[in-house]
Parts: C-alpha cells; structure tokens; sequence
C-alpha cells in the first residue's frame, strides 16, 4: 500500500485570534475559518476576539479585504461586524467566550452555534442580565443581538450566510463538563476543530475514540486538511490534576489509535504529513525565568512524534491556507 500522500490544494484559511487556555486575557482560544479565497469567516470559539483581530490586522492577515467603502472603519472592526457570519462554541467556560461578551455592544446580529448544554449555559449564566445584558434570543428581555442555534450531535447543518456545514459530537472534559468537536466542511473537504478534551483513558469516556471512527473515513481519502487539537499541560503535569485536558504524550497515544483505524495494515504510514494545529496551552507563571511551556511541548511533541504527523504552533494573528 503506497503512503497517503497530502499534498492537497488549500481549501481554507485560518486566522488564529488567540492560541492559549489561561492567563492572558488578550490571547484565549479563538480561530477564524473561512473557505479558501472567501472571506466569510465563523469564528471558532471566542475567548479573546477584538485584541486579536488588531494583531492579526497588524500582521496583515486581513489584506484581502475590501476597505475602499467604509473609510472612517479600522479593518478590525469591518471583519468583526461584516465578515464573522456565526460563533461556533465548544463549550461555555469564560476562556472560550470572554471576547465574544466584550465586544458584544460593537457587534452586529449572528448566530451562537453549539451544543444544546454550551448554549443553555450562555443563555442562563452569561447573557441573562445578571452577568451581562442579555444579547441573546432567549430568556428574560432578550436584546435579540445573537441568535441561539442548537446543534443536533451528529447531523450536519449548513452555517448561514457561508458555504460550510458543521457537524458537532460531544467531547469529554473532565466529570463535570463536556465539550465539542466541530467537524466543518465545504466543498467536500474538511477541518476538525476540538474544544477541551481529555484523554478516554482518564475521563473514562469513548468521546475522543467516536470521533475517531468518525474522521477515519477521510483522512483515508484525503478530505481531511487539518485538526484542531488542545495541548494544556506538559507532560510532567500530574494526571489527576488535568481536569480535562490532554499533554503531548495523549496526544500522540490518541493519534496513534487513529492511525490504526485510519491504515491497519499501515498505521506508522496514516497520518504521515497530517496537519495538527495545537490550541490552548496554559501559559505558566513563574518569577524566576520567562514562561517557555510553549517551547517545552513543541518539543515533547516532536520527540514522541513516531507518526510522522504536521504539528503547528502558531502565535496569535497567524494566517494559515490548508
Ligand atoms: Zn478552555
């Protein structure tokens, strides 16, 4: 059997608008995605947008975008009011929704697209009046700005005003909470996007195992472009501190999983070459020394890499086209 080759022609554009999972208010898991040559973004997750709109603006990642009719506007904000058309939610933990509540009042009307539990807990504990006013659809004197859109586990949806479909399945994270993975795809190709997850084996789950057998399909026939995962905590991190969240030695023990479901008789070959965007690794204070958790799972990664797999770090306000 001859290696899967993936030398696909892109088929998206991504914006990172925050990469990490703490501390930093200014830089909270937070993607745009668009189709390739579109500029119709839905903005997965949200926890930092406005400051990292600027970045990205500032590194030139909006070039494509037409500035000539509203002259008096930053680039910033056109993207935000005119090209996010939707927000995908993992979950509703407040480093995956401080941005979107902030720029709430300068926003324009759009859909909240997520899991019935995600969207419950918008509607009931962030836009209720208690914590912000309520600029969702629902609940008590809804302003109406956002529209609640419930996802069915399973059963791809196509994304207003885009050319993509989402398909949402539940991931687990930690007892108390759950999460989800965005499958999103346009013109038969796809990205996988996963919210905080932790490994099956500590969250006594199969979460991450069925959405697995869900993607296996097609990374196999090379429609899959790209995944979304979260790398929280180095690998020294104590296990039953990791409150539902994955380190690199998971990570490649749950790709390795993949890659059997993926070429059986092959499985050292299955994700040659596969792109693997890393996400929400929690910045670390220490007095002593600059923070360097980022350097120290880059490296863990490569060294247990026996998959031969893309891992991307990227730092907030990157452009990628996969
Ligand atoms: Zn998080």
């Amino acid at each position: 059997m001859k290696p899967v080759m993936r030398n696909l022609p892109p088929k998206f554009v991504w914006i990172s608008l925050g990469v990490e999972g703490g501390i930093n208010e200014s830089n909270l898991n937070a993607y745009l995605l668009a189709p390739y040559q579109s500029s119709d973004f839905i903005c997965l997750d949200a926890g930092t947008l406005f400051a990292g709109l600027q970045v990205a603006a500032n590194n030139g990642c909006f070039h494509d975008i037409p500035m000539q009719d509203q002259p008096d506007q930053c680039v910033e904000s056109v993207v935000l009011k005119s090209h996010v058309k939707a927000y995908l939610i993992s979950h509703s933990f407040l480093d995956h929704l401080h941005g979107l509540v902030s720029v709430s009042p300068n926003d324009t009307p759009k859909p909240i697209i997520g899991l019935p539990e995600t969207i419950d807990g918008i509607r009931d504990s962030i836009f209720n009046w208690v914590s912000w006013p309520n600029m969702g659809n629902e609940g008590k004197n809804p302003v109406g700005q956002y529209q609640y859109q419930r996802l069915s586990e399973g059963r791809r949806t196509p994304i207003e005003n885009t050319s993509m479909h989402v398909e949402a399945l539940s991931l687990a994270h930690s007892n108390s909470a759950d999460s989800a993975a965005f499958l999103i795809d346009h013109d038969g190709h796809y990205v996988l996007y996963m919210g905080d997850t932790g490994p099956d084996e500590v969250e006594q789950r199969t979460t991450t195992e069925d959405l697995w057998k869900r993607i296996a399909p097609l990374i196999r026939e090379n429609r899959l472009h790209m995944i979304t995962i979260e790398a929280s905590f180095v690998d020294s991190h104590p296990e039953e501190l990791l409150f539902g969240h994955l380190t690199p030695k998971w990570i490649l023990k749950s790709f390795r999983k993949l890659a059997l479901m993926v070429e059986p008789n092959q499985p050292q070959q299955a994700l040659a070459g596969l792109k693997v965007v890393i996400a929400h690794i929690k910045p670390c204070l220490l007095a002593s020394k600059p923070d360097n958790t980022r350097q120290i799972i880059e490296q863990q990664l490569a060294s247990h890499n026996d998959l031969g797999i893309h891992f991307i770090l990227v730092s907030q306000g990157t452009r990628l086209e996969f």
